[in-house]
């Protein structure tokens, strides 16, 4: 149900985003300057940059590659012939006055994303351009009491914005087309999309209408960079609108910023006193002709993306659908679990624990050390021989968490560790057989209760056997075990 339903009646929120990302280039789009994120302030600077007088831009063909690449991944269409617009305003982390961006003839027109929305349809999300444009500087203003600063480090980076239809219903289906998009730019590797870092950021403009009738006016929240806070923005946003419509206002088409601190969304300037930006073609810049063969040559680069990948694991592993996105979201896990897949002689049923085990206990450990599948330090290999030594009841799955930790902090193999640890499970009867028997002569009272019905005890046994064996019992031989002597 996507409708909201008020005493007034129904409402249907309507969503269209607009998403810088920055392109992943060692240089920027006009000038050699270096792109390296986190070095000190106007190191990464060139004079054209700094629009000092009689510089010229002049196009890195790496960054058109990679806008090419990221069209194509998304399914939209090349323009073989595009163009360079000046986008005036002054501002002061703008030397230029202006920003170079293709307003009218976008590189890429058309495209679509695949999501799956919170009733697990699959819905298409499309695109209705990608254009390239040169990103602004930043301004500093709280480290003085009386002075502000200019940091140009961004200045002239390569940005993609990637502007969508307002095709998009709720929040969450807005979260799950960044999610998607995100992952799909990260495959293609042209943006990182670090959203803490201002490597992919939203402006989010939402509207309200009674379903059936004509979309509402929208307020358009700029630079939204979390994926959290799309959605709270998305919320407030909804809950703004409706009570202006309820109150027989109206909503004005505005800019609004938000702010992370309260959840809120504030007015910045309304359409009315909006910038003329006085838009006119790049006199400094040719238009972008492409060849074909260029383009071409760039979709034979473009490698298996998540939703084919999923499908495949789906089909090659028997995983649930479920599992192979979770898996296939990001390209490292995806190639990860497929090396540890075939570095064992796998059957279906181990695939399906090995996906298991990499998005629960590995994905565990990851947080634990707060690093990821990059800096894994268990290795692929490895991490199969552990799921064929729980699947082949050499450890228990208890022990194999164990196991695992171990495994973390020497890099050594599982089967090493299991071996010199002496972890190795007990699937001998009569070693089980006795140990229980000792617990159960230590607890003669407790046994006489569970006789009288306390079945609660049996887990007290087993947990008190469990820890004789230092946990290496066989769970399922200590169960019938237990069962046979409690009814003897
Ligand atoms: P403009 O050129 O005035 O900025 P666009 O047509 O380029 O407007 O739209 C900008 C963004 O706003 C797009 O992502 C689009 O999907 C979205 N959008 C347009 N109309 C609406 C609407 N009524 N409600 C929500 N989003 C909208
Ligand atoms: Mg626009």
């Amino acid at each position: 149900m996507k409708y909201i339903e008020t005493s007034s009646g129904l409402w249907e929120v309507v969503i269209g985003l607009e998403v810088h990302a920055q392109i992943i280039s060692e240089s920027k789009l006009f000038s050699s300057a270096s792109t390296k994120f986190g070095v000190s302030p106007n190191e990464n600077v060139s004079f054209v940059d700094a629009a000092l007088p009689g510089v010229l831009p002049v196009i890195n063909s790496f960054c058109i590659d990679q806008a090419i690449k990221t069209g194509l991944g998304l399914n939209g269409s090349v323009n073989l012939k595009s163009y360079f617009d000046r986008k005036n305003y002054f501002y002061a982390d703008l030397p230029q006055g202006y920003q170079i961006t293709q307003f009218h003839h976008p590189i890429i027109s058309g495209g679509h994303v695949e999501i799956e929305t919170e009733d697990g349809e699959e819905k298409k999300v499309c695109l209705d351009h990608i254009h390239i444009e040169q990103d602004a500087g930043k301004s500093i203003h709280d480290q003085g009491p009386t002075k502000s600063f200019i940091d140009l480090n961004r200045a002239g980076i390569a940005l993609m914005e990637i502007v969508t239809k307002p095709d998009m219903r709720t929040a969450e289906e807005a979260a799950s087309f960044l999610r998607k998009l995100r992952s799909i730019l990260r495959y293609l590797k042209t943006c990182d999309g670090n959203m803490d870092e201002g490597s992919m950021r939203a402006d989010v403009n939402v509207s309200l209408h009674r379903p059936g009738t004509e979309y509402g006016t929208r307020a358009e929240i700029k630079n939204v960079n979390s994926i959290k806070f799309l959605i709270t923005a998305v919320n407030y946003e909804t809950e703004r609108q409706i009570a202006l419509l309820e109150a027989g206002k109206e909503v004005e088409q505005e800019t609004r910023l938000f702010d992370s601190s309260t959840g809120k969304t504030v007015g910045m300037r309304s359409k009315e006193d909006a910038n003329d930006y006085r838009y006119f073609p790049e006199p400094d810049l040719p238009p972008l002709i492409l060849e074909q063969s260029r383009i071409d040559a760039i979709r034979e680069t473009i490698p298996e993306l998540p939703d084919a990948k999923a499908a495949r694991l789906q089909r090659d592993y028997s995983l649930s659908h479920y599992d192979a996105c979770l898996i296939s979201s990001e390209k490292e896990v995806a190639d990860f679990y497929e090396r540890a897949v075939v570095s064992i002689d796998s059957n279906e049923n181990i695939a399906k624990i090995l996906s298991n085990w990499i998005t629960g206990e590995l994905f565990a450990l990851f947080n634990k050390y707060s690093t990821d599948i990059n800096n894994s330090r268990i290795s692929p290999e490895h991490m199969g021989e552990l799921v064929i030594l729980i699947k082949t009841d050499i450890i228990s799955g208890k022990i194999a968490k164990d196991v695992l930790e171990l495994m973390w902090e020497t890099g050594e193999s599982p089967s090493n560790i299991v071996e010199e640890k002496g972890l190795r499970q007990i699937v001998c009867s009569d070693t089980i057989t006795e140990s229980l028997r000792e617990v159960l002569a230590q607890h003669a009272d407790k046994v006489e209760e569970y006789k009288n019905g306390k079945d609660k005890l049996f887990t007290f046994f087993i947990g008190q056997a469990m820890k004789k064996t230092q946990g290496k019992a066989n769970p399922q031989m200590l169960n019938e075990i237990l069962k046979k002597l409690l009814s003897e």
